[in-house]
């Protein structure tokens, strides 16, 4: 997807922070943080959304959390806890229409989200 940002980054045609990396999945510093540890985790490949996985490619799934574990582990927060979250469409508060699950951390998460 030629315009899409995170093809970009993951491309390398926009800088990002990259913390972590996998054949198949890129993990890199959110710009706006909303907890000490941010890290956006998405598929090299271009997905839109949660709603745009087929079942043949629900391997997806497997490759970004094992990546977001990996991640919790090198920022520290594996054992403190963590909140991994995928935003789904508008209502579901996404604004980047490339699949990607945010790991956030480093401070008490509170629920409902809101
Ligand atoms: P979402 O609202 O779930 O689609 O999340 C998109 C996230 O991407 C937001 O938390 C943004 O702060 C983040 N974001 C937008 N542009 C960039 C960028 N160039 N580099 C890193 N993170 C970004
Ligand atoms: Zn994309």
């Amino acid at each position: 997807m030629s315009d899409c940002l995170f093809c970009k980054i993951v491309a390398g045609e926009i800088p990002a922070k990259v913390v972590a990396e996998s054949d198949t999945s890129l993990a890199f510093y959110d710009i706006a943080p909303e907890a000490p540890v941010h890290v956006l985790v998405v598929p090299k490949r271009h997905f839109a959304g949660v709603n745009d996985v087929i079942a043949t490619d629900r391997g997806v799934f497997d490759e970004l959390i094992a990546l977001a574990r990996e991640v919790a582990t090198a920022e520290g927060v594996r054992d403190s806890g963590y909140r991994l979250i995928f935003n789904v469409g508008d209502e579901g508060g996404q604004t980047v229409p490339h699949l990607h699950v945010h790991v956030l951390g480093g401070r008490q998460m509170r629920w409902p989200p809101g």
